[in-house]
């Protein structure tokens, strides 16, 4: 594959890298290299930024305010906001339900909920996973049942990414058990959560974070007009984007600039001693945490090109969802081991002191180190877990 810019991309990579000079906030700079959370205001800051400039919803069709960009301008964006730190982009607006709603969404609703995802004003979740239902999500069993021009919502969601935020979630919801296959009784459904008989409750995870929520809805009215497509069809909606979302967690330019971080990292002197990178065996398994990255970075701009000319995401994003994830946290391990001891967290309170953080555990870029190692054990679970993904190559790629 030839990967030589031209002369029309190597000057959009400099408008990029102008653009982010000038308008990548400073506090949001400065908290991520201090490994300090963001706030649902950074995140919303940082989006609407992009928007102004056109550049939030990259993928989108021109016509709903999508970029038109090539994939190799695409590719050239995510590396230069890796390259810069961004954090990333809240997907489950921009990324996951806005490619359902332009697809098979009435005109109403893409007047309805593009504009506002576009703008940041509105925060989605995703409410796929249910206590009992997350690998076999076919067997899921909250029941959207139909009362006039309404449906009754009545279950449970789990695993509720910064469903603490939303305004809305999008649900898969059962509409009907009476079907030869489960799938069928499946549909896709738009729900307010300010709706009466919505609540939310946190998981706290290992690393002392709320990012995930378990979210309960007790006979909840959802009107009809929020049913995304057909009755029954929302499981084929909801795969689609499935492909996306794994698509979008291999963050191969995030894991680019992490190395670059790692390298720079152990190749410091701490106390005067030798640095880490002189370690033969050290310097080995970054080696060969570069080749595999090497590798992803370009099995990743064989899936851009083949989206490029209209395909949806196959199962190659399962591909990019195992190696991606597996090359983060092999990253994380590395870091780990770097940071050493500096990497511990640590805990106002163990110290007597009361700092408005006490409730987070650990502050500073080489803190956040175990916080990350630990937080993101979840990145080959989340979006359909690793073992899942083999199941499906095994089946749809080699045909097992
Ligand atoms: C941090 C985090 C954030 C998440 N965010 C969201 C969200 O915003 N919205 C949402 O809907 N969901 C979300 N999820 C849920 C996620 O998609 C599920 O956790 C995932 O699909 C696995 O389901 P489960 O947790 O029920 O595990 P299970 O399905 O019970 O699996 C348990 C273990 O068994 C293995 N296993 C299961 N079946 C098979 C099989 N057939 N073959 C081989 N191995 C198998 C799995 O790989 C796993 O290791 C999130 C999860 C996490 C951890």
């Amino acid at each position: 594959m030839n990967i030589d810019l031209t002369t029309e991309e190597l000057a959009f990579r400099d408008e990029v890298r102008q653009f982010l000079a000038e308008k990548y906030p400073e506090e949001i700079r400065r908290k991520r290299l201090d490994g300090i959370p963001l706030e649902k205001d950074d995140m919303v800051l940082w989006q609407k930024v992009l928007n102004e400039r056109g550049w939030f919803a990259v993928n989108w069709p021109v016509e709903y305010g999508g970029t038109g960009w090539t994939p190799i301008q695409k590719y050239l964006f995510a590396i230069e906001l890796a390259e810069v730190n961004a954090p990333p982009i809240v997907a489950f607006g921009v990324k996951m339900v806005a490619p359902i709603i332009y697809t098979f969404g009435s005109a109403e609703q893409k007047q309805r909920f593009l504009p506002d995802i576009l703008a940041s004003n509105v925060w989605w979740c995703q409410g796929y996973s249910e206590p009992g239902s997350g690998s076999d999500l076919a067997s899921l069993s909250m029941r959207a049942d139909r009362r006039g021009d309404h449906y009754v919502v009545n279950g449970t969601k789990t695993w509720t990414t910064l469903g603490q935020y939303a305004d809305w979630i999008f649900c898969l919801v059962r509409t009907s058990s009476d079907v030869a296959r489960r799938q069928e009784g499946i549909s896709f459904l738009l729900i307010d959560m300010k709706t009466p008989g919505v609540s939310v409750k946190p998981i706290i995870t290992i690393e002392g974070g709320h990012e995930v929520n378990e979210v309960h809805f007790d006979d909840v009215s959802v009107p009809v007009d929020n049913l995304v497509g057909e009755e029954g069809k929302g499981w084929t909606y909801g795969k689609v984007l499935l492909q996306h979302e794994r698509t979008n967690i291999a963050g191969v330019a995030n894991s680019q600039y992490r190395l670059s971080r790692l390298k720079e990292k152990s190749a410091q002197s701490v106390h005067g001693g030798e640095p880490l990178i002189n370690d033969r065996n050290f310097a080995r398994k970054i080696a060969a945490l570069e080749i595999e990255l090497k590798a992803l970075e370009y099995t990743e701009l064989r899936t851009l090109a083949s989206v490029a000319v209209g395909n949806a995401p196959g199962p190659e994003s399962s591909y990019l969802k195992i190696r991606g994830t597996e090359v983060q946290q092999s990253l994380d391990a590395l870091m780990m081991e770097a940071a050493g001891y500096f990497a511990l967290p640590y805990i106002p309170s163990q110290y007597g002191l009361d700092f408005p953080v006490a409730d987070r555990i650990g502050s500073g870029s080489e803190t956040s180190t175990s916080l990350r190692y630990f937080n993101n054990r979840k990145a080959s679970i989340y979006g359909g877990s690793n073992e899942i993904q083999k199941n499906i190559i095994a089946k749809h790629v080699l045909g097992l």
